[in-house]
């Protein structure tokens, strides 16, 4: 009998799945999504790729003229290089839709502007 009921009371409800891609919440703060990274800030370090556990960020260069590869299909989305960043240069965003069908397209690439 129990059975009957929680299946009326289910038909009856409204679902608590969204229609994704056509209905979305917006990330809950504090949420980690893709990496950016501001070239002004950055020293060329290093430190960032040196701590990513995933191998997600390549350092090509030394020092101010460094440029940075982040491969977004290798991130887990960790925040250790953002945290590590000596220089603040590396924010969290809250984009989460990273899919591609090519992974060229997942490569990111970043170089000072002088
Ligand atoms: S840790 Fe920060 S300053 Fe160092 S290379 Fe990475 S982004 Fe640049
Ligand atoms: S968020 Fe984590 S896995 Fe992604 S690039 Fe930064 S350190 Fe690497």
């Amino acid at each position: 009998m129990a059975i009957i009921k929680e299946a009326i009371k289910q038909l009856l409800s409204r679902p608590v799945t969204l229609k994704y891609p056509f209905e979305r919440v917006a990330p809950p703060e504090g949420f980690r999504g893709r990496p950016v990274w501001d070239m002004r800030r950055c020293i060329g370090c290093g430190l960032c790729s040196k701590i990513c556990p995933s191998g997600a960020i390549e350092i090509i260069g030394k020092g101010k003229e460094a440029k940075i590869k982040y491969y977004v299909d290798r991130c887990m989305f960790c925040g250790q290089c953002a945290e590590s960043c000596p220089r603040n240069a590396i924010a969290m965003t809250s984009e989460f839709e990273l899919a591609n069908y090519s992974r060229e397209k997942m490569l990111y690439e970043y170089e000072r502007e002088f």
